[in-house]
């Protein structure tokens, strides 16, 4: 027999190899192996098994890795269809879906001394105290660790010892899980009685997933195709819905992937996952997989999903190619989220291959949000996907009330504007005074951002990337947010001629509105969370811990306090400065906008005491704010599908966006040229292609390269995909440089 091998080499082909007699049984689709490649030794995945190859010469494998095949048929068959939607290589779509935890050739299970007591038949020996009491230890455990009975027992290894040699304990080493949640009280909890929209939403999922198990492959025959989108308000009870609806899946002997922004993912929704299946008929191990655990607890929680102990797996983008089988449901929740989208290759979006791995193993999909993107809104108008609405507030609380201030009419003081307007400020004041929390929120850390001289008109840029300097001024310096160049904050202007002393920073950043707070309500705990401020993983979970215990009064922060967090005395929202992300050169922006304002605004009012939103903006009449005010999505949909489909930009449309980067300006522009001629050609094959550029990238120069971009629309994206992809391949790229394919971008930068 003959083994077709991905390796993990950058090499765009697949290789066959020999399987030795002895190996026969162990080497099927999926396994990972050792072969040999010119001198060396490399890694590789087997992708299929044939009786003969068209090579000549085969060399033997060497051996195989891991006790069974670690990528199962169904995440075969997502790899390959990654590889020719995403234009990747086919190890290069293999990569994405082993953790680096689990690919390595060594197994990778941690093993520790375990004492374990042995029946004992007789009357026992003679012991001394010490041991008699050791004994009763053991006797009680039955099992356990080593180290740990030394600890319990207050003794040494050496008096353990001694119990084995009288033949009352056996001590041998033992696989042991590291268990990322292991310090964790967990107490379980019983479902909910949903209200009448989540009973519906339930229904349709469960029946969904009911048809799905009884159909045939070539007889599918649920009306939608299993796909869901879940649109419900913050607070509405769709976490509810997720866990009853897994519970059937389990109950139908399925398990289940729930998808989380990797910012999302904190103990308090791994707990609430982990509760309600803690115990009773579908107890459960729930897996866990982000970036934030060790390489050991990565590869035990994985193992534990793909040995089917774990039939509930909680995760961030990656997780959405857990070995889950069978499978039976996928959610994808805050599903608009872009960080669900890769961005280096292979450059997936893992509600996109939900959907797509939902379809190839008869598993449904929910996609849930309170703002779902304008991609899924739209697959509902054209009945792809079944809509399930949750339209109130689960607790019976209000939606916050939310206040545009128009910032052009705003006070202003000290030659710049305030930061906070008159009505901001009177709010804060009132809310401090009732013992109740305020959040604020601004999408740009530092202290300005930017350093210029009012005379001469010189601004601080950097070295390498075609943007302004931030200033921190904590740190005194001046820094760059594309590649981290750091430089020393000036104190008068460097430009010769000029000199002058009263250089000024203009536009703000979160650690000024910190220092602002501190002028104006002295008395105030203030903390600020931005990745400036988050040096450590547990910062960020101390200072959530600080917040919701009443240590801290106003908390300041990026994005990163933005989602998902449920802080019931929160009672303000403050939205500094609304504007930002709509002026960002991008066809999203407007939706962004939208997203980011209700997402934020969702943070006020979980409590009892009803919350209020302050919007702070210099374009108050801007459809994505005025929409975002009146918490109506629809309306703000069906205003921005009519822009989208005029142009032709997604979801009416499909991009794919060709970055073509390197050292010389020149260089890149030329070849730029050069490829949309090619693109052309290929235009005129497909017929219904919209091409633009080759232009400057929005961020001409990141990191010292330059970068020039070709903009590619098509209703079919899998005939452009497979086109691309040959194009690519007969294209002779120089060395200098490099070629980046974006497939559906979610950024244009
Ligand atoms: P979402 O995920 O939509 O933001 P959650 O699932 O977090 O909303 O629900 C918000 C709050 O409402 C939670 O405290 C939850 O326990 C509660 N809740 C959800 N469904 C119900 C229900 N049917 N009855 C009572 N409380 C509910
Ligand atoms: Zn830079």
């Amino acid at each position: 027999m003959i083994a077709r091998v991905t390796l993990d080499l950058a090499v765009r082909r697949e290789f066959d190899y020999l399987i030795p007699n002895e190996m026969e049984h162990n080497v099927c689709d999926g396994t990972r192996v050792k072969v040999p490649f010119g001198s060396r030794e490399v890694l590789g995945v087997v992708t299929a098994l044939l009786t003969e190859s068209p090579h000549g010469n085969l060399r033997e494998i060497i051996k195989t890795v891991g006790r069974q095949a670690l990528v199962t048929p169904p995440i075969l068959k997502l790899v390959r269809w990654i590889s020719e939607y995403y234009c990747c290589a086919p190890e290069v779509a293999m990569k994405a879906v082993l953790p680096d935890a689990v690919r390595k050739e060594e197994e990778g299970w941690r093993e520790r001394l375990y004492v374990r007591a042995l029946p004992q038949h007789d009357k026992l020996p003679k012991l001394t105290k010490r041991q008699e009491d050791l004994w009763s230890i053991v006797e009680e455990w039955r099992e356990l660790p080593l180290q740990e009975l030394v600890r319990l027992a207050g003794t040494t290894s050496a008096t353990i010892r001694k119990l084995e040699d009288k033949g009352l304990v056996s001590i041998a080493p033992q696989i042991s899980e590291r268990d990322p949640y292991a310090k964790e009280h967990i107490l379980p909890t019983s479902p909910l009685e949903l209200n009448d929209e989540q009973s519906v939403a339930l229904r349709s999922i469960v029946k969904a997933i009911d048809c799905l198990a009884v159909s045939k492959d070539n007889a599918i025959d649920v009306k939608e195709n299993g796909v869901f989108l879940l649109h419900g308000v913050t607070g509405s009870g769709k976490t509810e819905v997720y866990l009853q609806a897994i519970a059937h899946a389990l109950k139908q002997g399925k398990g289940a992937i729930v998808l989380v922004p990797e910012i999302s993912l904190t103990p308090q929704t791994v707990e609430r996952f982990k509760a309600r299946f803690s115990q009773g008929p579908l107890q459960t191990l729930v897996a866990v997989l982000h970036s934030h655990l060790s390489a050991g607890e990565r590869h035990d929680e994985w193992h534990k999903i793909r040995q089917g102990r774990a039939r509930i797996v909680i995760g961030a983008r990656s997780a959405v190619f857990a070995p889950v089988e069978p499978l039976g449901l996928v959610i994808v929740d805050e599903e608009h989220e872009h960080s669900y989208k890769q961005e280096e290759a292979p450059r997936y979006n893992a509600r996109d291959l939900a959907v797509v791995r939902g379809q190839q193993e008869k598993a449904v999909v929910v996609l849930g949000s309170a703002t779902p993107c304008m991609e899924s809104y739209y697959n509902v108008q054209r009945k792809k996907y079944g809509l399930l609405s949750l339209t109130e507030r689960a607790d019976a609380k209000n939606m916050p009330i939310v206040r545009i201030v128009d910032m052009r009419n705003a006070s202003r003081k000290d030659k710049g504007i305030s930061i906070f307007s008159p009505q901001l400020h009177e709010a804060i004041l009132q809310r401090l005074e009732k013992k109740e929390q305020v959040m604020l929120f601004l999408n740009r850390r530092g202290w300005s951002s930017s350093l210029q001289c009012p005379e001469c008109g010189f601004v601080a840029e950097c070295p390498n990337c075609s943007v302004s300097l931030t200033y921190h001024r904590a740190a005194q310096k001046l820094m760059c947010h594309i590649c981290g160049h750091i430089d020393s904050a000036p104190t008068k202007c460097p430009e010769p001629n000029c000199g002058n002393k009263s250089i000024r920073f203009s536009g703000l950043g979160t650690e000024k509105v910190e220092a602002a707070l501190g002028k104006s309500f002295p008395s105030a705990r203030v903390k600020r969370m931005d990745s400036d401020t988050l040096k450590r993983k547990e910062d960020y979970r101390r200072i959530l811990g600080d917040f919701r215990s009443g240590k801290i009064d106003i908390l300041v922060g990026t994005q990163m306090i933005a989602k998902g967090l449920h802080f019931p005395n929160v009672t303000l929202v403050g939205i500094i400065h609304a504007d930002l992300s709509l002026h960002i050169p991008d066809f999203r922006a407007g939706e962004r906008t939208f997203q980011l304002l209700t997402q934020v605004a969702g943070r006020a009012g979980r409590g009892d005491v009803e919350g209020e939103v302050y919007v702070q903006s210099f374009t108050p009449f801007h459809p994505a704010i005025q929409y975002a005010r009146r918490h109506d999505y629809i309306g703000f949909y069906d205003q921005e599908i009519e822009f989208r489909q005029e142009l032709r930009y997604p979801p009416v449309g499909r991009v794919a966006l060709l970055t073509l980067r390197g050292r010389s300006e020149d260089r890149v522009r030329f070849f730029s040229d050069h490829l949309r001629k090619e693109m052309d050609l290929l235009a005129h094959e497909m017929g219904d292609v919209v091409i633009a550029g080759p232009a400057p990238a929005p961020l001409l120069r990141a990191e010292n390269f330059y970068r020039y971009q070709i903009m590619i629309r098509t209703p079919r994206m899998p005939q452009l995909s497979r086109k691309l992809s040959s194009k690519i391949d007969s294209l002779q790229i120089p060395e200098d440089l490099r070629l980046i394919i974006d497939i559906d971008p979610v950024s244009l930068s």
